[in-house]
């Protein structure tokens, strides 16, 4: 059953891929440009292959930190909002430099939650999307920092990635949600404090039991943690799409996650 689930994979046509901070710095805080070019090279290798790809890149305030010699985190949010602004515009320029090597033009786009509240807004920001992948242009999505907020009854912020590259599949109706982390997948327990976590090979449901064993875990830049990775793969479930977590670490997993190959966790109600 699995193995019939997995070769569906195979068959996505428009693809989204989400990177967390820790694939693409090295835990010095130093950007890690060979990921970078890695992933550039990987996403336009598939846009060759004839597949759409939308990618949702984390590390803004991490670039903008390297970029500024910072080692630490400011603590005020205005400081950090510019720091988020530095690093996006750096962020957005090497990326830039290694698609156009591989002959890909990329589109940047900066969302805030409040656009599917809206119907106009949702809409513009799907006709975005629609227009960039019809041009063969690759969107590269990131939270527009700079404005989003939550206050009262003006809540535009995600918060996290995980969820928005999940809002993403469900605006752009993608097959597919290729979430790459530090870790290999879906565990019983954190494998990271415990060497006997079993990988789950396929989960069709997020259950209590499933969102219990998930357990608090921000690394040193990441946001997310494995319970918005959960909350994302339940967006993408109840939009009846697939979501794969794998481990970013080698960004050719990529390539095994579309052939079907038993890596990372596959969510599918299927
Ligand atoms: P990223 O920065 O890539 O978004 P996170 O650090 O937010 O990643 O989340 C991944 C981490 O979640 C793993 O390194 C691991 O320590 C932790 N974790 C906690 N519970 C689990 C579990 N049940 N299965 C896998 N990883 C888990």
């Amino acid at each position: 059953m699995t193995n019939e689930t997995r070769n569906k994979i195979r068959e996505s046509k428009r693809i989204v891929i989400k990177v967390g901070t820790s694939t693409i710095m090295y835990p010095n805080g130093a950007i890690n440009l060979k990921q970078m070019e890695k992933l550039s090279f990987v996403l336009s290798d598939l846009k060759n292959q004839g597949k759409e790809v939308i990618l949702v890149s984390s590390g803004a305030i991490g670039v903008g930190l390297s970029r500024m010699n910072l080692t630490e985190r400011p603590v005020t949010i205005p400081e950090q909002q510019a720091i988020a602004a530095i690093g996006q515009t750096e962020l957005m320029r090497l990326y830039s430099k290694f698609f156009f090597h591989y002959g890909h033009q990329i589109g940047q786009v900066l969302l805030t939650k409040d656009v599917t509240d809206f119907p106009v807004s949702r809409k513009n920001t799907v006709n975005t999307f629609e227009q960039l992948l019809y041009k063969h242009i690759v969107p590269i999505v990131n939270e527009n920092d700079t404005v989003s907020v939550e206050e009262l009854d003006h809540l535009t912020r995600f918060g996290d990635n995980d969820t928005l590259s999940a809002i993403v599949l469900e605006l752009t109706e993608a097959d597919l949600l290729i979430m790459l982390s530090d870790i290999d997948g879906f565990y019983d327990k954190n494998p990271m404090e415990y060497q006997d976590a079993e990988r789950f090979d396929i989960i069709h449901d997020i259950t209590d039991d499933i969102l219990d064993l998930a357990q608090d875990s921000t690394t040193k830049f990441g946001t997310g943690g494995m319970i918005t990775k959960l909350n994302a793969a339940q967006i993408v479930l109840e939009a009846r799409k697939r979501m794969v977590l794998a481990n970013g670490s080698d960004i050719s997993i990529l390539f095994d996650v579309l052939k079907g190959k038993d890596v990372g966790t596959l969510f599918s109600t299927e």
